[in-house]
């Protein structure tokens, strides 16, 4: 695994050519069009994420299907927005985590290298295609054996069992509907109101299950591509209502990854404020996070 660091100089020794830190992507574009305006060469341009450190902006049209780094598992591909649950779960290295619907494995690998690839992350699937995919990927891309991949139905682990546990995510299925094509599909109310039901259903019998069984575990990321309330805060305000002795929502408007950011969940609902959103007016994807803490008593132990 290489760090962003050296791959940041690797891409300026392969004639990438790295622009001065961005505010903003208006500010990115505008750098570039200086840039080319003075320059007159067709380039490849990329900075250092201002919200996230280990993510490199690339324009869209950048192609990669032939840069080495990329075909050895050393660099990703993701929209900005699926970056965010690994900073926000924060684990740090030698840290236990736990990936409940982790195929095809891109924020699994994400947790691995923000780890520093020291650590365990046991990264569950259901579905033996992607889980498959999920393992070539894992296996091309780390290099000390950090990750643990398990093809299971996530309602058959016995998750009491994992008392090492410090860290779930939690990224069901979901509708899809912040992936912009999608979105366009879901306004002409093509997702019929018994999918998103069942979908939020699942979502929420999820999040409980690892609310309730995981014993050791203080913190957890649930996220979706979904821009409806009801696989997003609506999931979380039930939560709340059943877990809320225990858990709380973290509010996300204070988080240092987030400095600046625009969108947060609807005020609607309790804790929906304290949520995150990413959508395309963040040139991102639409995506929903919360993340939820353990409450500790004065004494410092797990209520
Ligand atoms: N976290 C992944 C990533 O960043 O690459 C994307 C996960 S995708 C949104 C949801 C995944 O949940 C799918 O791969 C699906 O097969 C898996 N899934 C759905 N139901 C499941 C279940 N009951 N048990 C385990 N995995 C499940």
């Amino acid at each position: 695994m290489i760090s962003t660091e050296d791959l940041m100089e690797k891409l300026v020794n392969d004639g990438f050519v790295q622009l001065p830190n961005a505010n903003s992507y208006d500010e990115f574009l505008n750098t570039i069009a200086e840039y080319t305006g003075r320059n007159q060469v067709d380039e490849e341009y990329f900075i250092q994420d201002f919200h996230l450190n280990d993510v490199l902006v690339f324009l869209q049209s950048t192609q990669f299907h032939n840069y080495a780094p990329y075909k050895n598992g050393s660099l990703f591909l993701q929209d900005k927005a699926s970056c965010f649950p690994t900073h926000l779960l924060s684990p740090p290295p030698h840290s236990v985590v736990f990936d409940t619907c982790a195929a095809p494995g891109n924020k699994t690998l994400h947790l691995a290298a923000y780890m520093q690839n020291q650590g365990k992350v046991y990264a569950v699937d259901k579905d033996p295609k992607r889980y498959n995919y999920m393992k070539e990927v894992v296996e091309l891309a780390q290099g000390s054996g950090v990750v643990s991949t398990i093809l299971s139905d996530i309602f058959d682990i016995k998750m009491a069992d994992y008392t090492d546990v410090e860290y779930v995510l939690v990224d069901p299925s979901c509708s899809g509907t912040g992936i912009t094509e999608r979105a366009k599909i879901d306004n002409n109310a093509s997702i019929s109101a018994g999918r998103i039901r069942n979908l939020a259903g699942f979502q929420r019998d999820l999040l409980s299950r690892v609310c309730t069984y995981f014993t050791h575990v203080k913190r957890i990321v649930y996220c979706t591509c979904s821009v409806r309330e009801e696989e997003n805060e609506q999931v979380v305000e039930d939560i709340m209502v059943k877990h809320g002795d225990c858990w709380e929502v973290e509010d996300l408007t204070h988080h240092p990854a987030l400095v600046g950011w625009k969108h947060f969940g609807s005020e609607k609902y309790a804790h929906g404020r304290r949520c995150f959103y990413a959508l395309p007016s963040d040139y991102c994807t639409g995506f929903f996070a919360a993340v939820l803490t353990r409450k500790y008593d004065s004494s410092g132990k797990n209520s």
